[in-house]
């Protein structure tokens, strides 16, 4: 095996999934050292529910959380949404290719933003609608969510959320038109419901966190026990 991964490093070298420089082994996360120092982990110290970064001090709860709380227990991203992880998500939900997913799951799983959360009952990825869904052929957060979570995938509830209704694309509205937008947008579809249950939440991107508060809401109207949320990246 070792013989032939030696053989393949030397026919085939790897290439960056980011710059496309040869480097090295083909061992993931496929990135080369440059690009790889360019990701930026996002730990301590955060807020200890909404995951909101501080420049310093320990962990707290920010304002936003002090003043009430949201209907999530707690959110974490692994990294900030930023090169080279944005061209490695593009690569996926635009260009549909999914060569990165191995990488982002490994970047995901090696997170302290991963090792943050408890074990879930259910893993429920934030679900595209149906038009979106037909043209991209997958949603790229169950596919985040089977990569990040390869030892929870019995877990994972593939269509345990639901758009009922389609939705402006969030990119194109500012903050309060985004929420707006998806107010009564999701609905919880699974057999033998949530009540009880510890709930993960899981999407790629959290921009302004409107989508992971909305899909909270319903699992806690829904009476989960406990919600928590994952993204691969978080816009700061
Ligand atoms: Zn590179
Ligand atoms: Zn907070």
């Amino acid at each position: 095996m070792s013989l032939f991964a030696d053989a393949q490093d030397l026919l085939f070298p790897a290439r960056c999934l980011s710059c496309e420089a040869l480097f090295g082994r083909h061992r993931l996360p496929l990135l080369c050292p440059d690009c790889a120092a360019r990701l930026v982990p996002l730990t301590s110290p955060l807020c200890r529910c909404c995951g909101t970064p501080f420049v310093a001090g320990e962990d707290h709860l920010c304002g936003n959380c002090l003043a009430g709380k949201p209907s999530f227990d707690l959110v974490r991203s692994a990294y900030s949404y930023q090169e080279p992880l944005v061209s490695l998500i593009h690569q996926v939900k635009f260009g549909r290719r999914l060569t990165p997913l191995a990488t982002l799951g490994v970047l995901g799983r090696n997170s302290c933003a991963c090792s943050a959360l408890s074990l879930p009952d259910l893993i429920l990825p934030v679900p595209l609608h149906g038009r979106r869904l037909r043209q991209r052929g997958f949603n790229q957060s169950l596919l985040l969510a089977r990569a990040c979570f390869p030892k929870w995938k019995d877990r994972i509830a593939a269509n345990g959320l639901k758009r009922i209704r389609n939705t402006t694309p969030q990119t194109d509205l500012s903050g309060r038109e985004r929420r707006k937008n998806l107010n009564g947008a999701f609905c919880v579809d699974i057999r033998g419901g949530v009540a009880g249950k510890k709930v993960l939440v899981v999407d790629d991107v959290l921009t302004t966190g409107s989508t992971v508060l909305e899909c909270s809401k319903i699992l806690q109207k829904a009476c989960a026990a406990r919600v928590e949320v994952f993204t691969l990246a978080r816009a700061l």
